[in-house]
């Protein structure tokens, strides 16, 4: 969170760093101050700084483990559950399954945002997770209803594939990653570099990343090596649509459009699993496609004019027009960019990289790349990594399920950290009326009966 949090000060006792976290090995401290400081280069606007001292007035006070105190979070694991408050008298600091310690990061993180964001405005968060909590990835229930699990103690891919190496496709190899004994086979697939913003939000990335800018496979095959040395990689820097075959029985789509859902789907082979995961402010979301379940063509249903009509909410023109500028492919003038600007709330300076490109060359996604930090919780999922950090751990969860025989997600999950904290939303959805992929089937399963 960088550019929010000005000190995170670390109190702690000399200790080396424990298989299975992401950190060079050696002393805890050690590690983690090289981990800041890889968020640090002299261009910096803002500087991340960790303090091996006590703060004299923190705004937050986390405790990892322990008898609770008077910290605003106790935070701890076992090999499947984020565990808080009263319940981590049941933590486990020796298990492999990594699910259970990158949850409660990731858990711990939002609610250590939320009370940031209070303590700005001199006000309470009125959203926060109960202090006495704990959120299982095995059932995706909470409280005493959330299953402890067994745990994993040895790891093999059987060569799935993340399609979409983003904050969450990438966050997803990384925490599969802290597994201590990982080994098997993990497709890669994602055409993109690195940009600046992703800096705040990709587990992996360093400011030397976005700097160059690297490729985002490269980050993510370096942080592989060290942290995975017998995990085989295979990697496609190209988009899912442009690969010469789709031969991958499981799947987990991070990609972060609807067109690119549906070309995954589309192409996926016969039987393949897709685990879709997906962000919004934050609340993050997972759907494992299942035969008798929603599909990602019943979660979005078809709609050929989709991306004109993203285009024209948020060029804030109306269909007829953005129609126009494609046919005419238009270059982009002052006066698109002060409908733009006047849509997007922003200044038309903003967009003056935009002035004279050809209308159909300007970027789908104009907000991404160009947010401006809000100290706010709207609008956070393209800055900060908290529902994409979620996410990933969901990624990582069913894709560990589906190594080990588990039973996966049945069928969709949504989990709303800003307005309901504490209840994930479980459901098997049928799958919805007229949508093509289903009925082929029930056609199919009609005339076998
Ligand atoms: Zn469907």
């Amino acid at each position: 969170m960088k550019g929010v949090v000005s000190g995170i000060s670390l109190v702690t006792g000399d200790a080396d760093v424990l298989p299975g976290t992401p950190l060079p090995a050696g002393r805890l401290a050690d590690g983690l101050a090289a981990l800041v400081a890889a968020l640090n280069s002299p261009g910096s606007e803002f500087l991340a700084s960790l303090h091996p001292v006590p703060a004299p007035d923190p705004d937050v006070r986390v405790q990892i483990g322990g008898r609770p105190g008077t910290a605003d979070i106790v935070a701890a694991p076992d090999a499947w559950r984020a565990l808080f408050g009263r319940f981590t008298a049941d933590a486990d600091w020796a298990c492999s399954c990594p699910i259970g310690s990158a949850l409660a990061a990731a858990l711990a993180a939002v609610e250590v945002f939320k009370r940031l964001v209070a303590a700005n405005r001199g006000g309470a968060h009125d959203r926060l997770a109960p202090a006495d909590y704990a959120y299982s990835a095995v059932n995706y229930q909470a409280g005493t209803d959330a299953a402890p699990g067994p745990d994993v103690p040895v790891l093999r891919l059987a060569g799935p594939a993340i399609l979409g190496c983003g904050a969450g496709g990438s966050g997803t190899a990384c925490i599969t990653a802290m597994h201590p004994r990982l080994s098997g086979n993990l497709a890669l697939i994602e055409p993109g570099v690195h940009k600046l913003s992703n800096l705040n939000r990709y587990l992996a990335t360093t400011a030397y990343d976005v700097c160059l800018p690297r490729h985002k496979l490269s980050t993510l095959v370096e942080h592989l090596a060290r942290f995975a040395p017998s995990l085989a990689l295979e990697l496609h820097a190209r988009p899912w649509e442009q690969l010469d075959s789709h031969p991958w029985d499981t799947m987990i789509s991070a990609v972060d459009t609807v067109e690119a859902r549906w070309a995954i789907q589309r192409r996926a082979a016969a039987g393949a699993t897709i685990i879709d995961l997906a962000v919004d402010d934050l609340l993050y979301a997972a759907l494992r496609v299942t035969p008798g379940g929603w599909c990602l063509f019943c979660k979005h249903p078809y709609d050929p004019d989709l991306a004109i009509k993203q285009r024209a909410l948020r060029w804030g023109v109306p269909l007829d027009t953005v129609r126009d500028w494609t046919a005419a492919d238009k270059a982009v003038d002052l006066q698109m960019l002060e409908i733009l600007g006047r849509t997007q709330g922003k200044p038309v300076s903003a967009f003056s990289d935009l002035l004279g490109v050809p209308f159909t060359d300007t970027p789908r996604l104009i907000e991404c790349g160009s947010t401006t930090l809000q100290a706010d919780v709207p609008g956070q999922t393209p800055i900060l990594p908290l529902a994409t950090s979620a996410a990933a751990v969901i990624g990582a969860s069913e894709l560990i399920k589906q190594a080990t025989g588990r039973s996966g997600l049945d069928n969709w999950l949504a989990h709303d950290m800003r307005r309901n904290p504490e209840s994930p939303w479980r459901k098997h959805r049928d799958p919805l009326r007229g949508c093509p992929n289903h009925a082929a089937q029930s056609f199919v399963s009609q005339v076998a009966g």
